[in-house]
């Protein structure tokens, strides 16, 4: 195989195929190499392609990283499965295909904080650029929907046709997915590169070990290891390594290759390149919580992989400058990957508590590329937060026994009536999957990269992946992260 390269991304998840894709259109005389350690999805593996089966994809190892946290000391010491997809595509291979842009004020939070040109005006052509290619389907409603619709107004949340485009907004909306019009999963290596491009190099079952840094503190290639038969060889970058691994990913990959805080990387003697504190730190998630309802009646057959509505509001915690902090999601206990002792006919409201004080950290276990890193999200470790989960939690519950939905919910079936809300919290919450922060944009000590995603101390490489969002934004972190993408490579062709 080619051994020089001029750009090698690294990772082709959401971002990276991205990546990938923008600098081989831009630059047709130069060489791309993408690495992902997963496999290429084959076009019939229709447990990924079918929006309808997407929780089942989670359950099947041969996709997953296989990532668990430590045990989480405020949810009763449960170790909480950490989601992580391997494969072209990466996590949008098996998320709920969600699509939401973010509330504006998040953005414009992370430009006022020093990311100057991050504000929601300057990154909106970067989604509308994504969207030209990626296919978004608006769901169309259905009875249960239309009576969510009037159980929210009674309570005060009024309906909004399309929350893209009038974002941060109290509201209920019909939700909208990546999902193509003849009803299949896009993923960004999906859509952006349906053919390889003739000067890219896609390297599958390939596992990033380490970036190469010389002694003038550039990146100049990367270690790679064959998945397959454990060959173990050296690629070069002429211009720029971008690591695209993602929230877990990015971090391990830096700290392996001496970027990150000197103790840590001392307990491994790996020797320091670029002493960044903030590496693997600011680990942010949102959790989600759980309302259950008994509908008397037989539920309306669902789509897509999630209720075709979602509910945006405020938690009384909530922070007017970064937007509303609730988000809750809808699924029926007939929609596969649903857990199989639920009642027929019943369904659940997800709030997702969002914006939430706490901060984790991802850790290396040991100096071996091959070795799980250490993974502690740190969930409700603010006192502040378990507060915004109760707010969503009766705030669901209210819409639930609303009288609008009289015909569809005759008994609520969680929490009991015997349950204490609080300590239901810390016994069933759980991961939102929107895993973010760990190398974070910004101009303060604890930044891992500046506002162009130039990680600091290190020439000729850049993060660009979820893992560079400061602060997560009202919203699921997949459409914000094609922003990135679309925006880095932006900034990285203005470089040449
Ligand atoms: C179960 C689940 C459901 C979700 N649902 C939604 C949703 O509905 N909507 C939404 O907006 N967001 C959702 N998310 C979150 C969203 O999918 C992610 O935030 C987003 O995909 C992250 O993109 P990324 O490019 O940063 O990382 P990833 O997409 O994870 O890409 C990183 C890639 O790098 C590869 N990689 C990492 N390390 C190495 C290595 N050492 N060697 C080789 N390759 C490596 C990985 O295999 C992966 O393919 C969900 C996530 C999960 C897990």
């Amino acid at each position: 195989m080619q051994t020089a390269f001029d750009y090698i991304v690294l990772g082709a998840g959401s971002a990276g195929s991205i990546v990938a894709a923008e600098l081989c259109k831009a630059l047709p005389d130069s060489s791309v190499l993408l690495v992902e350690a997963g496999p290429k999805i084959a076009a019939d593996e229709n447990v990924i392609w079918d929006p309808t089966q997407w929780a089942l994809v989670a359950q099947q190892g041969k996709w997953e990283w296989g990532y668990e946290s430590v045990p989480q000391k405020n949810l009763n010491n449960r170790v909480i499965k950490i989601g992580r997809a391997k494969g072209l595509g990466g996590c949008a291979i098996h998320n709920a295909m969600v699509y939401v842009r973010g509330g504006y004020r998040g953005f414009d939070h992370w430009a006022a904080s020093g990311n100057l040109g991050w504000s929601y005006k300057e990154v909106l052509p970067y989604f509308e650029k994504v969207e030209d290619t990626l296919l978004v389907t608006i769901a169309k409603s259905d009875p249960l929907i239309d009576a969510l619709v009037a159980a929210c107004r009674q309570q005060g949340i009024p309906y909004n046709a399309n929350y893209n485009q009038n974002s941060d907004q109290v509201c209920i909306a019909p939700f909208q997915f990546a999902i193509s019009p003849t009803h299949r999963r896009e993923t960004s290596y999906s859509s952006f590169l349906p053919q390889t491009p003739p000067n890219l190099t896609v390297l599958t079952h390939c596992l990033i070990e380490r970036i190469i840094i010389d002694n003038s503190q550039t990146a100049r290639g990367v270690v790679l290891r064959d998945l397959a038969n454990g060959t173990v060889r050296e690629v070069s970058a002429s211009q720029e390594v971008v690591l695209s691994a993602g929230t877990i990913g990015s971090p391990q990959l830096l700290m392996l290759s001496g970027v990150g805080d000197p103790d840590e990387l001392a307990q491994f003697q790996i020797p320091v390149v670029s002493a960044l504190p903030g590496v693997g730190k600011n680990f942010q998630d949102d959790l989600f919580v759980t309302a259950g309802f008994q509908s008397p009646q037989p539920l309306p057959p669902q789509p897509y992989g999630l209720m075709g509505t979602v509910i945006f509001a405020n938690s009384t915690n909530h922070n007017p400058l970064l937007g509303t902090d609730l988000e809750s999601s809808l699924a029926t206990s007939s929609m596969a990957g649903m857990p199989g002792n639920l009642p027929k006919d019943s369904w659940y409201l997800y709030p997702n508590i969002q914006l939430l004080k706490s901060r984790g950290t991802v850790k290396l276990r040991s100096e071996n590329p091959m070795d799980k890193p250490i993974i502690d999200p740190n969930f409700l470790d603010d006192p502040s937060d378990i507060q915004n989960c109760l707010d969503g939690l009766k705030l669901a519950m209210q819409i639930g026994n609303d009288t609008a939905l009289s015909d569809w919910a005759s008994e609520q079936l969680m929490p009991t009536q015997d349950d204490d809300l609080e300590a239901y919290i810390r016994q069933t919450a759980d991961t939102c999957y929107h895993y973010a922060g760990t190398c974070k944009m910004g101009i303060d000590v604890d930044a891992v990269v500046t506002p162009d995603l130039k990680v600091r101390g290190v020439h000729n490489l850049r993060v660009i992946d979820a893992s560079i969002i400061p602060t997560t934004v009202s919203g699921n972190t997949a459409a914000a992260t094609m922003m990135i993408a679309m925006k880095g490579s932006e900034l990285i062709l203005q470089d040449t």
